[in-house]
């Protein structure tokens, strides 16, 4: 006799589960192999055939994370665009558009001063500059400066006139061709506020077939995500391979104090915010989206993760498409409150590591210049840790110290990154909940699982 009745439904593992398995399968096999590096690389130089096959296995990972990662890039822009027309376009929404946008930034503004704060308190308990000494300090600058040098031409200090002027797209062909988000959503913006102008039927029209294209991206989603705990295996198992952990054992007392600092945000403030401000509670939040925190920490990109974070948003937390689709894009470009904090710690690290004191002013202008620099981050691996000349450069933290610094953390950074890039996504879908909330635009749980079961009864629900 069969174990299952023939009738009852087949009962898939939930995705989140799926993908919390292949991490942690990526993260034993990375560090195995990490472990094994020597005696690896001594079996690859004794055959050629040895050799052939590891490098078939590196190569084969890297494509499949790296084919995922494409997926998800290839959909962002015209999700956004999509999604966003059909949300602007009724005069209602442009009202309620614009109301939504001034509260969005300052929110945004707010938490990310608060996250650097937090960072600095932290920071200035722990001390972790204190806890290496210069000859461990001076070899670890040596050993990386290279790698570093050239990365650290790219920074510039942004302007805010120049990043408001750059929002508007000389050419909006180019802006969706380069993915520049926030030209990306200016055209979406104008589209939408334009349509409410020309005569309904004509404008009717053009908002089905985006709102049509939207469901089909959404499908999409859906379809890409399905491959992603293969994916974040690949991912994880290619980072932690490669990892410098010996490094980490050296920088141990900065990195808790950054991924300490990450926590409070993630696990106190933002559950807090949304108690007060939405009334929603912490289990419902993070298991709506959790999917986009794992991905966040498997790909270290926000812009990557952008779709996942908007689905789960829209289609498990319940939040409005309209708010959904403005909000979080703009969040994906300019709300980083993990970079902002890692900047404030990071900081005050390599400052107490060079002996140059910080006192409250420069304190402040970091919280300032954090702000600046992490809206300036772009949504990819790594950016935080360049931004951070831009900080360091404010607070007069001289040539030597800030080369040297930046040589030293560059190597657990990749760690931090994964870290840090889960705080930003999880703050913009915190933001959007208690926006949406706000508007009376997010559904009760009841009517998102009523919802789900909906669609699923239809074999429509293909959301991550
Ligand atoms: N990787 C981060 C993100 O995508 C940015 C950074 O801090 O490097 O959100």
């Amino acid at each position: 006799m069969p174990l299952v009745p023939p009738s009852a439904p087949r009962q898939r593992l939930a995705l989140h589960w799926q993908i919390l398995i292949g991490m942690a399968a990526g993260l034993v096999v990375g560090l195995l192999v990490n472990a094994f590096q020597g005696p690896l690389a001594d079996l690859a130089a004794s055959s050629a055939l040895a050799a052939s096959v590891m490098d078939f296995l590196a190569k084969a990972n890297q494509f499949v994370g790296d084919l995922f990662l494409r997926g998800l890039r290839f959909i962002a822009v015209p999700i956004v665009l999509f999604s966003l027309v059909v949300g602007s376009s009724s005069l209602n929404d442009l009202k309620k558009l614009s109301r939504i946008g001034g509260r969005t930034i300052i929110i945004y503004l707010l938490t990310t001063s608060l996250a650097i704060t937090v960072g600095l308190v932290l920071a200035n308990i722990t001390r972790p500059g204190t806890w290496l000494s210069p000859e461990l300090r001076d070899h670890l600058a040596t050993a990386a400066a290279d790698t570093v040098s050239d990365k650290l031409q790219a920074a510039a200090a942004p302007d805010v006139w120049a990043t408001l002027l750059n929002m508007v797209p000389q050419n909006p062909f180019a802006a969706l061709a380069q993915g520049n988000m926030l030209q990306v959503v200016f055209l979406a913006l104008a589209i939408g506020a334009a349509l409410t102008l020309v005569p309904k039927e004509k404008a009717e029209f053009v908002i089905k077939v985006a709102d049509g294209l939207t469901d089909a991206i959404i499908k999409l989603v859906g379809a890409i995500m399905l491959t992603a705990p293969v994916a974040v295996f690949c991912l994880i198992a290619g980072v932690m391979a490669t990892m410098g952990i010996q490094v980490l054992s050296a920088l141990l007392v900065y990195s808790l104090t950054v991924i300490g600092g990450l926590l409070i945000m993630t696990l106190g403030v933002y559950p807090l915010l949304l108690k007060v401000f939405s009334g929603v509670g912490p289990r419902r939040f993070f298991e709506a989206i959790l999917p986009a925190q794992l991905l966040a920490f498997s790909s270290s990109s926000s812009s990557a993760t952008l779709p996942v974070t908007m689905e789960c948003v829209e289609g498990r937390m319940g939040v409005g498409e309209d708010v959904t689709s403005f909000v979080i894009p703009l969040g994906a470009t300019i709300n980083m409150d993990g970079t902002a904090l890692y900047q404030g710690v990071a900081a005050l690290f390599i400052a107490q590591l060079y002996g140059i004191p910080l006192d409250l002013g420069a304190q402040l202008t970091i919280v300032l210049t954090a702000t600046l620099a992490s809206v300036g981050t772009a949504g990819v691996p790594g950016v935080g840790l360049i931004m951070l000349v831009i900080v360091l450069q404010a607070v007069g933290i001289g040539d030597e110290a800030m080369k040297g610094g930046i040589a030293i953390i560059f190597g657990v950074d990749r760690l931090l990154d994964m870290c840090r890039t889960t705080t930003n996504v999880t703050g913009d879908a915190m933001v959007a909940t208690v926006i949406a909330a706000r508007e009376g635009d997010l559904l009760t749980a009841q009517a998102v699982a009523d919802r789900r079961a909906e669609r699923q009864a239809v074999g429509m629900d293909e959301n991550p």
